[in-house]
């Protein structure tokens, strides 16, 4: 269907081209006028509260649809604006629209938290608090609202003022998690140090749990790890009615996976919302 072919071409990705650095600038010339021209978008894939079975929100990611390249995988551009310090005007356009959806969403009535990637690079910035205040005011939305999940080698990097800059946030009330929780870097000491209310348990975990003793294990043990710490856990890349059904039982509180939804557009999670609403109101 529409939706399966719609995350096969953004799963795709040439390693090779990263490493092409004509290639990288030439991407890079065009990311502002590509913001400009509304090439660049966001998808929001929905996370699941396991235990009411509701979507309590969705992750916003980020999309380019060239209009001569097609669709070019964020995990490329991201990584070309990061490497060339370009990322700013990016995760600004992208936390921007993605305050605004949720705002718009809240407007309606419907419970709705969003999340966004934060790039490491965005740790040496000293205002960035003050930045996301900004946006999140010109919105409406609560702080409570937002999340911004990091990643664990993005996180431990020496670099910048990280923990301050995140207690800065978490001041501002704004929710923070660990991406890609257990592929880093990142030791027991920083877990317990990192403001984080959320882990979320990488995808190469999840997927291969079903089949492989030991990647059950870390998922299970990364449950009662981050719940004695008191954070809420999410499991990625939850692709099958059994996989779900498992961390259902092992007390995980929120699924986000092909299972549970792919990536879709504005629109499409607006109307899932509804179709939602619409269930649990009858
Ligand atoms: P991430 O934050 O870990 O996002 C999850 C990625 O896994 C997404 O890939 C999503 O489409 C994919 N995914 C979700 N569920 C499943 C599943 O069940 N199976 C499989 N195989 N994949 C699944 P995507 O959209 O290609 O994004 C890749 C990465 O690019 C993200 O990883 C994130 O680190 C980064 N990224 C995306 N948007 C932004 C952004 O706006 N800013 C920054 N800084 N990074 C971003
Ligand atoms: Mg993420
Ligand atoms: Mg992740
Ligand atoms: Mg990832």
């Amino acid at each position: 269907d529409d939706a399966d072919t719609e995350s096969l071409k953004w799963k795709f990705h040439d390693p090779a081209r990263l490493e092409d650095v004509p290639w990288r600038l030439s991407l890079l010339s065009q990311l502002d006028k590509a913001i400009e021209n509304g090439e660049v978008w966001l998808a929001y894939q929905p996370k699941l509260d396991l235990a009411t079975r509701r979507t309590i929100g969705a992750e916003a990611l980020a999309r380019w649809t060239h209009p001569e390249k097609g669709p070019i995988s964020p995990v490329e551009f991201i990584s070309a604006a990061e490497q060339h310090d370009r990322i700013e005007p990016l995760t600004d356009f992208v936390l921007d629209k993605a305050v605004e959806a949720a705002a718009n969403i809240g407007k309606r009535g419907i419970e709705f938290e969003i999340a966004v990637n934060l790039s490491a690079r965005m740790l040496t910035d000293r205002r960035l608090p003050a930045r996301v205040a900004a946006v999140l005011d010109k919105h409406g939305l609560e702080p409570g609202k937002l999340t911004l999940e990091l990643t664990e080698t993005a996180a431990v990097s020496g670099t910048g003022y990280g923990i301050e800059l995140l207690a800065g946030l978490r001041e501002l009330g704004v929710k923070i998690a660990i991406d890609d929780y257990g592929t880093g870097l990142s030791t027991l000491e920083y877990l317990k140090k990192i403001p984080a209310s959320e882990i979320k348990i990488d995808q190469s975990f999840v997927k291969s749990m079903r089949d492989n003793r030991s990647d059950l294990i870390m998922v299970q043990s990364t449950i009662a790890l981050a719940h004695s710490l008191g954070r809420t856990v999410v499991a990625e890349g939850v692709e099958d009615p059994q996989s779900l059904e498992q961390l259902t039982m092992l007390k995980c509180d929120i699924a986000q996976g092909f299972i549970v939804g792919r990536p879709m557009s504005y629109e499409e999670i607006v109307r899932r919302l509804l179709v939602e609403r619409r269930r649990t109101a009858a």
